[in-house]
């Protein structure tokens, strides 16, 4: 089905998207060829993933495509493969209500194993307003659907054979042991990154994508790591717009 898909969508974006894709504040580091990729794999998206409010809130066309753009850049170069599972996204004007045995807990964001995500809109928002905050929720929950395509979400996403799956345990698995004792990459990933292995993943994927050069420079075995995951390098792209 997906190849069926993927041709369906490869001819020239109705006019919504394409404007909505020039809208992004990272679409100059995209070349020609990769914008019209995320608006195919954006569009496969959105054929088979259904979206609804919580408490009589509208997703209106132009916020969906604002989240499936983000979540498909994370897959431009990996193809809309690691995505099969999602069928489902709801989101929430603010924060999600969450009764646990401790109490009460406000999320605004999750990924179930399931493929229902859950989205704060209002964390949406900022999220991709600001491009250079580290800090994009839906960058953080489709960094666990990656996670846990392989069956397992521990932190490691599907990265190759033995010698990648070596190279990924020594770069991030130190990263994240100097993050857990507040070192490397202290101001860049948030501390909550510090929590698990899982955790570490999806926050440091905000900053790859966000704060690439910081990233590149402070922690280059990180940033490399997760650089031939993706098979994106966003600090060279971003240095060639820079100039
Ligand atoms: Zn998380």
């Amino acid at each position: 089905m997906q190849r069926i898909l993927e041709f369906r969508y490869r001819g020239d974006p109705p006019p919504e998207w394409a404007s909505d894709v020039r809208r992004l504040s990272f679409a100059d580091m995209l070349s020609e060829a990769e914008q019209r990729r995320l608006v195919q794999l954006s569009r496969m998206f959105e054929s088979v993933v259904r979206f609804d409010g919580r408490h009589g809130l509208e997703v209106e066309g132009p916020m969906r495509r604002v989240i499936i753009l983000h979540a498909c850049r994370l897959i431009l170069a990996l193809g809309y493969e690691p995505y099969r599972f999602v069928h489902r996204v709801t989101i929430a004007e603010t924060t999600f209500v969450l009764e646990t045995r401790d109490g009460v807990v406000r999320l605004h964001g999750a990924a179930e194993s399931s493929g229902h995500l859950a989205l704060s809109w209002s964390e949406v928002e900022t999220g991709t307003e600001w491009d250079d905050d580290g800090r994009n929720v839906v960058y953080h929950e489709f960094a666990h659907v990656l996670d846990g395509y392989d069956g397992v979400v521990d932190g490691r996403p599907d990265v190759g054979g033995e010698r990648e799956r070596a190279i990924w345990t020594e770069a991030v698995g130190s990263a994240y042991q100097h993050r857990r004792r507040g070192k490397r990459c202290r101001q860049l990933i948030d501390k909550y990154g510090a929590t698990s292995p899982v955790e570490f993943f999806a926050e440091a994927t905000e900053v790859f994508f966000e704060k690439p050069i910081e990233m590149a420079e402070q922690d280059p075995a990180l940033y490399e790591a997760l650089k031939d995951y993706f098979r994106q390098d966003p600090a060279a792209d971003l240095r060639a717009i820079l100039g």
